[in-house]
């Protein structure tokens, strides 16, 4: 047995240890898993939604409690804890909605001697490997109509979120969800990778890249027709057109990318601008970006708090001074914070003169920096844009949304965004081409895809 010594990552404040799972836990719980799905599935649907409305409500109740773990945990700011709450209860009314007509058989033919039907079943044992920087909203995403559905779930939120996802399944079971049909695994990355050894009927995977890919090398292995999909980095690019207007835009982008202190996968971090408006708006945005408020997540005003992961600072630092020293201008931040109790708060940095030879021109950055390019028209726009090997959004800032749709249907892109920017809704699905992943969560396709479709041929005596 191994314990995990966890720290509030704002304050450096001990919060507790957790033992961690096992090689021998993680099979065990797979088996339980197993055993337990084909009898949570077998109840009615009535009853597994009502264990998930009664969840809601609970959550609900508990929106200070739960925002508390979340904070401590990893650091983000109160009010923001307490936001991603009301917008996840919001997300488990959209399924309890949408799941019963996604789940209707679909008939293609019925005469008196042939019925050709297909129907749904639950997909059956999902593992679910989750990043920190949202727990409720990526683990929710798929945990929520997993378990609607009637599937199984061995949860493994990250370990810089370990109380909030243990919270997550203790409220499930509270709740009236089987307690075999959700397991909890704790630990680091390797107690993932034993998850992704297990005989699972579909893997969803929430977090970088890279880590994207050892998953993808390890089901190869043990697991390789199992359904997996991964939602990854992102490097989310805006272009602010000459008829935008430039103080709305300002404060979104603004909002956009610094939300979360930029660690979001959909934080913006490339703004394009028009030539003409370019100065008026950089003035702004570096004006609005030194006003964010630095201090502690406890604290109700704060916007900007030290990195969820300590140690991500030094990699910001180096992107910045890759740039610094290949011409790039460093207009605000770029620089620790200190202050009185807290872990340094890296300074939201705003860079102009950006060129393909750096590496914040391509690596993601996911922190509170973002780089500002001039461009000189649509065209030039659309041809930068389109560079990114990323996938996962892109927005365009105009008054005429057939100007913003001409440049953005020419980007690949899981979302695109007139007007607006960081923006999910639980209607729409969320998904990515390129490096940033594959597969769909939310909207009915993210209900589709873990949902088994079964044909049935039909043919009367
Ligand atoms: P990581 O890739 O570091 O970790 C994600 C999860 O994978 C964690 O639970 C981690 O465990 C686990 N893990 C680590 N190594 C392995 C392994 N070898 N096998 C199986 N599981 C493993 O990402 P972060 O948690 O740091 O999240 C940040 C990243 O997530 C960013 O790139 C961000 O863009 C992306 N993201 C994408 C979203 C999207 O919708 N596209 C949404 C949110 C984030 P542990 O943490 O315990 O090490």
């Amino acid at each position: 047995m191994t314990a995990l010594r966890l720290h509030n990552p704002a304050t450096g404040e001990s919060l507790e240890s957790v033992i961690t799972d096992t090689h021998e836990s993680v099979h065990e719980k797979g088996l339980i898993a197993r055993a337990a799905q084909a009898e949570w599935a077998a109840q009615p649907y009535e009853e597994r939604a009502s264990a998930l409305c009664s969840f809601a409500e609970k959550v609900s109740d508990n929106i200070p409690q739960l925002a508390r773990i979340l904070t401590e945990d990893m650091g983000k700011p109160l009010r923001e804890s307490e936001s991603e709450l009301r917008g996840f209860i919001n997300r488990i009314k959209y399924f309890l909605d949408a799941v019963p007509d996604e789940t209707l058989p679909r008939i293609e033919k019925d005469d008196a001697q042939l019925r050709e039907e297909v129907r749904s079943e639950p997909l059956g044992v999902i593992g679910v490997i989750s990043a920190w920087n949202y727990p409720w909203f990526v683990g929710g995403n798929v945990l929520i109509p997993a378990l609607l559905t009637g599937s199984a779930v061995l949860y493994k939120p990250s370990e810089h979120a370990a109380r909030t996802g243990r919270k997550f399944v203790e409220l499930l079971r509270a709740s009236g969800v089987h307690e075999g049909a959700i397991q909890l695994l704790i630990g680091e990355g390797i107690v993932g990778q034993w998850l992704c050894q297990l005989p699972l009927d579909g893997l969803c995977f929430t977090g970088s890249v890279a880590t994207g890919k050892r998953i993808a090398r390890t089901l190869a292995e043990y697991n390789p027709f199992c359904r997996a999909q991964y939602e990854l980095g992102g490097k989310d690019s805006v272009y602010v057109c000459d008829d935008a207007d430039v103080q709305k835009a300002a404060a979104s982008l603004v909002s956009g990318a610094f939300y979360n202190t930029g660690q979001s996968c959909c934080s913006v971090e490339h703004i394009y601008v028009e030539k003409t408006i370019a100065a008026e708006f950089e003035d702004m945005f570096v004006s609005l970006t030194r006003s964010l408020r630095k201090g502690s997540p406890f604290e109700p005003e704060t916007e900007i708090v030290p990195m969820a992961r300590p140690e991500h600072n030094d990699f910001l630092a180096e992107l910045v001074e890759d740039a610094r020293a290949k011409g790039a201008e460093i207009l605000c931040g770029g620089e620790l914070l200190h202050m009185d109790g807290l872990n340094p708060i890296f300074s939201p940095t705003v860079i102009r003169g950006i060129h393909d030879g750096m590496r914040i021109a391509h690596e993601e950055i996911f922190g509170p920096i973002v780089t500002i390019q001039v461009v000189e028209d649509d065209e030039e726009a659309a041809q930068e844009m389109s560079k990114s090997a990323f996938g996962l959004t892109t927005g365009v800032y105009s008054s005429s949304q057939e100007r913003a749709e001409a440049v953005l249907t020419r980007l690949r892109s899981g979302s695109s965004y007139w007007n607006t920017c960081d923006r999910v809704s639980p209607c729409l699905p969320w998904t990515a081409r390129g490096q940033s992943g594959s597969g769909y969560t939310l909207g009915v396709e993210g209900i589709r895809s873990l949902l088994f479709r079964r044909s049935w041929h039909l043919i009367q005596p």
